[in-house]
């Protein structure tokens, strides 16, 4: 095997590989230099004040925003670039939106389509991609509403529903590309507290059947019950990560040690 920088030196690729990711918003540095890597099958959990680049980094791992400096590679596959040589290259639209199919992507405002069932929300995805034809992702949208626990609002509009069923659904279709990978823009932060428990626990379920997970969120209990790794970030840069006794227990920075405190 090849040592080049571009290669990720494990048998069984990263699920992610974020290699000194750097972002920049005209003047404003968002990302500074960021280093992750998941391997298959972990729940990484992400913390860090508003305003620090979790959201970003997330938007970059999609391949929602292209970096500046650094790469992404997802299941060892470079995402919206290519090697040819030793350059960098951007991929076709196509190719990106195939990448892309393969990351499911929770948001914090659920972002159904208002105008479709909560059936056809789920089954959407899998007709336009052309992975299943309509009858087969009808009835995968039913199992896959059944383990959200929603299979009785199949017919329903999203409207019809609480916050908290919203989003389940929101799990549901992210779950219907049969994804390598969840990433979840702190899923819980618009919901009334009454309904927050019902989100997590669908996302515990999820953790606990082995799906590789990256979830931003300020549920810090949650974090600890479900998390094999959590990661800091503040200022655009990992502070510190490990496991969550290491983290949340004995915080070597003063920055996660303030947070912590805030937040706890
Ligand atoms: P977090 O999710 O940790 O709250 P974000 O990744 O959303 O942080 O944002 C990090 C910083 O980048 C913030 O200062 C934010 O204002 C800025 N930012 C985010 N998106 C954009 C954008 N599209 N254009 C300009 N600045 C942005
Ligand atoms: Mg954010």
């Amino acid at each position: 095997m090849t040592t080049g920088a571009l290669t990720v030196p494990q048998a069984v690729p990263a699920a992610v590989e974020v290699h000194d990711v750097h972002k920049w918003y005209g003047a404003h540095r968002v990302l500074d230099g960021v280093q992750l890597t998941v391997r298959p099958g972990e729940v990484t959990v992400i913390l860090g004040p508003s305003g620090s680049g979790k959201s970003t980094l997330l938007r970059v791992i999609n391949h929602l925003e292209r970096p500046e400096i650094g790469y992404v590679s997802v299941n060892g596959e470079l995402i919206g670039v290519k090697r040819s040589g030793d350059r960098l290259k951007e991929l076709s639209e196509r190719a990106i939106l195939a990448q892309r199919s393969r990351i499911g992507f929770v948001f914090q405002n659920f972002n159904l389509f208002p105008h479709l069932t909560v059936l056809d929300n789920v089954a959407a995805a899998p007709v336009a991609t052309r992975r299943l034809a309509k009858p087969a992702a009808l009835e995968l949208a039913r199992e896959l509403l059944g383990r959200v626990g929603l299979a009785d609002k199949a017919g329903a509009y999203p409207r019809q529903l609480s916050g908290g069923q919203q989003q389940r659904v929101a799990i549901a279709r992210a779950l219907a590309l049969r994804p390598g990978i969840i990433l979840f823009d702190e899923p819980t932060s618009a919901l009334d507290p009454e309904l927050v428990g019902e989100v997590l626990s669908v996302i515990k379920d999820l953790a606990t059947s082995g799906t590789t997970l990256v979830i931003v969120t300020h549920e810090i209990g949650f974090a600890r019950e479900v998390a094999d790794r959590i990661v800091f970030i503040d200022d655009g840069r990992i502070v510190e990560q490990g496991p969550p006794a290491q983290v949340l227990d004995k915080p070597q920075h003063e920055r996660t040690r303030d947070f912590l405190s805030k937040v706890l």
